[in-house]
């Protein structure tokens, strides 16, 4: 018997301890689940027992604790860190759910209850996967560490903390995380991309005060119209953003990803129908998708001026205010880009108001390149279960992450 028997056999039990998981009310968004929290924390570390993993424990941060486990018999093959996250987002409004969010039902095929999808039902397989190479063949073909945090849900504030301190016992060759959707129903997904951000406020100001359009209209520079002048700078007719300099480290896609892109179902028509857009836009020579996931933009997040309650008022705003992002690609690196969009807006602002651009949050562009050897096995592990199986996405999901152990040691440890 070979693993994937050892799951098709165990898999009537998957559910019911599935559901265990997923009756615990881990919120933590809510003050009030704390204890539930710290349970959840204990049942994976429990469960990761049961499996065979070993040095499993709870590491306390600031926050609620990292569950931790290994399996690092495996020696010369490579290891796997793997990410997860045990909490999950609030209910409200609870009125809405046709049944109890931790009372997992199964309605239409899906298993219904808060969390199933993200991320305890993904953590979940990866712990049957585990289970059945260990029950089954007393090993796995990989070493592996598995971290599940309990505040993704939340931000994740400590998490950078807890993976510098303990930077070294976290080593690994590979991460693997499972807290991403699929593309579509019956389309297993791989994100090995994510774009980054840069985002700031403009304000700008051209008087003392706010005066009146009779009396001063004409005379002095109104930075609402300002303000909209300039932004209508930061993009050109195709859809490019015109801040010099901005492309200049963005990587191309690839032709084989284009093509792969190209083949997904995705249906113009329906995307539109579906957000309400009379029309799709962005940058020329780029497809909606490669404009989402592959191209870098610019966009305005808010715009506030002037009088904006009812009815009419003449009034000359003194100031105005935009907050704006520019979502980034591999390899544009934030603090570049923003030096470079502050540089543009001083350069684009008349000397008729004062300018102020205000940094905020941010995040570095993300991205593995598709010819990566652990892509590619990635890519192997989720196609095979369709080939041979005809199971539910649930099963499917357990036998992918089984079949991706294995994949990824064929691969070996990258020199
Ligand atoms: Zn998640």
């Amino acid at each position: 018997m070979n693993v994937i028997d050892f799951i098709n056999i165990n898999r009537e039990r998957y559910l019911d301890e599935l559901k265990a998981l997923l009756a615990i009310p881990s919120i933590s968004a809510l003050p009030q689940h704390a204890g539930d929290v710290r349970r959840c924390a204990e049942w994976c570390a429990d469960e990761m027992r049961r499996i065979g993993l070993q040095n499993v424990r709870l590491i306390d941060t600031p926050g609620n604790p990292v569950t931790y486990g290994d399996w690092l018999g495996a020696e010369g093959a490579p290891t796997i860190l793997f990410y997860g996250h045990y909490d999950v987002q609030p209910v409200d409004p609870l009125e809405l759910w046709e049944s109890p969010p931790f009372d997992a039902t199964i309605r239409d095929g899906e298993i219904y209850a808060r969390g199933s999808a993200d991320d305890k039902g993904q953590v979940f397989m990866h712990f049957k996967a585990v289970e059945a190479h260990l029950k089954q063949n007393g090993r796995l073909p990989l070493n592996i560490k598995f971290i599940l945090e309990g505040e993704e849900e939340v931000g994740s504030a400590h998490l950078d903390d807890f993976v510098r301190a303990h930077r070294s016992e976290l080593a690994a060759d590979v991460v693997v995380i499972s807290d991403s959707p699929m593309f579509a129903r019956g389309v297993p997904s791989m994100c090995y991309g994510l774009r980054g951000l840069v985002y700031c406020q403009i304000d700008l100001r051209g008087s003392s005060t706010d005066l009146h359009s009779g009396s001063f209209g004409g005379a002095v520079a109104n930075p609402a119209m300002v303000l909209s002048q300039m932004l209508a700078q930061m993009k050109d007719r195709s859809g490019r953003v015109r801040i010099p300099g901005f492309y200049d480290d963005v990587v191309p896609l690839q032709d084989e990803e284009r093509k792969a892109w190209a083949a997904l179902p995705f249906n113009e028509k329906q995307y539109k129908k579906a957000f309400g857009l009379p029309k799709v836009y962005g940058e020329t020579g780029y497809t909606t998708l490669e404009r989402t996931w592959a191209r870098p933009t610019f966009e305005v997040n808010g715009l506030l001026s002037g009088f904006t309650g009812e009815g009419a008022k003449t009034v000359l705003p003194a100031v105005s205010m935009a907050k704006v992002s520019m979502r980034l690609v591999p390899n544009q690196d934030p603090d570049k880009i923003a030096a470079l969009f502050d540089t543009y807006v001083q350069g684009v602002a008349p000397k008729t108001v004062q300018v102020k651009v205000t940094r905020m949050h941010g995040g570095k562009p993300w991205m593995t390149s598709y010819d990566n050897p652990f892509v590619q096995a990635a890519g192997r592990a989720i196609e095979a279960p369709n080939e041979k199986l005809d199971v539910s996405n649930f099963q499917n999901g357990i036998i992918a992450s089984a079949m991706l152990y294995e994949e990824i040691a064929t691969i070996g440890v990258p020199a």
